[in-house]
C-alpha cells in the first residue's frame, strides 16, 4: 500500500450548478477537480472517474459527499443516501450513496452540503472549536447547516433554513421569487431574488444604495430568528451573495437588535460582530466539508 495512502481522503460537493471533486488531508486540498452539474448520469460518470483515477494511483480511505438537498440522510432509512423530490430534472430519487459505493468500496459519509460545510467551519474555520453553530450560504439559492452539541441537526429530514418565512420589512411588496413560497427568505435574498428586486443587477448597484436596506432587514430577520430558535455561539454567511456585497454584514448587525427588542439583551453584548461573520475558509466551507465527511467515516 502506498505510504500516505491511509489518510487519502476525498470528497464530492454535489452542488445545484457544479459539483468539485477534491483530494486531500485534514484542510489541505491537494487535487480538485470542477465540473458542471447536469444530468445524474454524465455528472456522476465524470465524479466517477475522477475518483477511480485517484484510487488507482493509491488506495482512497474514504469519500465524503456534500449533496444539495433535499436528500435522506438518516443511515437507517431504506433510501439513505438518495435525493429527494426537488426541482432540479432528473436528480428527484437519485441514489448518490448507493451509485458512489457500487464502484468504490471504501467508507463513504453523505450529508448536506451545508452540514457538510458547517462541520468544516467547526473544525477548521470561524466556528472552530464552538459546539452550536449555524452555517448559511447566499447563493443561487439559501442554505443552512445547524451544528448542535457539536453534531449536525437532522431529524425528520434535515433543517431547510432557505425555506422560513419571516416577517416582512415595514412597506416592502417584493412578492419574491420562491417557485414554492414565494417570500420565503431564499425568495428575498438569493441571487435570482436580487435580479428581481434590485433596479439594477446587484453588482452595479452601489453598497450605499437605498434599495439594500430591504436585502439587510430581510437578512436581519434571518439572523434575528437563528438567534431564537437555536441559540447558535456562532452564524457564519457564506456564498457568492454576501462575499460579494460584504457591506450587508454590517447593514444587517445593525438591524438585528431592534427586531429583538433589546431581548437578548446579553447575547447584544456578545457583540454581533463575532457572533455573525463571514467564513473561515472561504469559498473552501464545502469541499473541506466533503473531506471532513470522509473522516468521520473512517472514525
Ligand atoms: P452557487 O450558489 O450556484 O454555488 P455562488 O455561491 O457563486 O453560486 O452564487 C451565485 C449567485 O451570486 C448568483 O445567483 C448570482 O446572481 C449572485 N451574484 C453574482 N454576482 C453578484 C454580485 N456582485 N452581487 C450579488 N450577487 C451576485
Ligand atoms: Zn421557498
Amino acid at each position: 500500500m502506498n505510504p500516505g495512502a491511509s489518510n487519502r481522503l476525498a470528497g464530492i460537493e454535489l452542488g445545484g450548478t457544479k459539483c468539485i471533486v477534491v483530494l486531500g488531508e485534514g484542510e489541505q486540498i491537494t487535487a480538485r477537480e470542477s465540473l458542471a452539474t447536469t444530468s445524474p448520469a454524465e455528472t456522476l460518470r465524470q465524479v466517477m472517474a475522477t475518483l477511480e483515477a485517484w484510487h488507482d494511483a493509491a488506495p482512497l480511505q474514504a469519500i465524503g459527499i456534500a449533496s444539495f438537498g433535499p436528500i435522506r440522510v438518516n443511515p437507517s432509512a431504506a433510501d439513505y443516501g438518495t435525493i429527494l423530490d426537488t426541482p432540479k430534472p432528473g436528480w428527484s430519487g437519485t441514489p448518490v450513496l448507493e451509485l458512489v459505493r457500487e464502484k468504490l468500496s471504501c467508507p463513504i459519509g453523505i450529508d448536506t452540503d451545508v452540514n457538510a460545510a458547517m462541520l468544516a467551519e467547526q473544525k477548521y474555520g470561524a466556528a472552530r472549536g464552538l459546539s452550536n453553530a449555524v452555517y448559511i450560504t447566499i447563493g443561487t439559492g439559501l442554505g443552512g447547516g445547524v451544528l448542535i452539541g457539536e453534531q449536525p441537526a437532522h431529524g425528520l429530514m434535515h433543517p431547510e433554513i432557505g425555506h422560513l418565512r419571516l416577517r416582512r420589512a415595514p412597506g416592502d411588496k417584493f412578492p419574491g421569487v420562491c417557485p414554492f413560497h414565494g417570500d420565503c427568505i431564499e425568495g428575498l435574498v438569493a441571487g435570482p431574488a436580487l435580479h428581481a428586486r434590485l433596479p439594477v443587477p446587484p453588482a452595479e448597484l452601489e453598497p450605499t444604495a437605498k434599495e439594500w436596506d430591504a436585502v439587510a432587514h430581510d437578512l436581519a430577520e434571518l439572523i434575528a430568528h437563528l438567534m431564537l430558535t437555536l441559540s447558535p455561539e456562532r452564524i457564519v454567511i457564506g456564498g457568492g451573495v454576501m462575499s460579494r456585497q460584504p457591506h450587508l454584514f454590517d447593514r444587517a448587525r445593525k438591524i438585528v437588535p431592534h427586531l429583538l427588542s433589546d431581548y437578548l439583551g446579553p447575547v447584544e453584548r456578545l457583540r454581533l460582530e463575532d457572533l455573525v461573520c463571514p467564513p473561515g475558509l472561504g469559498n473552501d466551507s464545502g469541499p473541506v466539508g466533503a473531506l471532513v465527511l470522509a473522516a468521520r467515516a473512517v472514525d
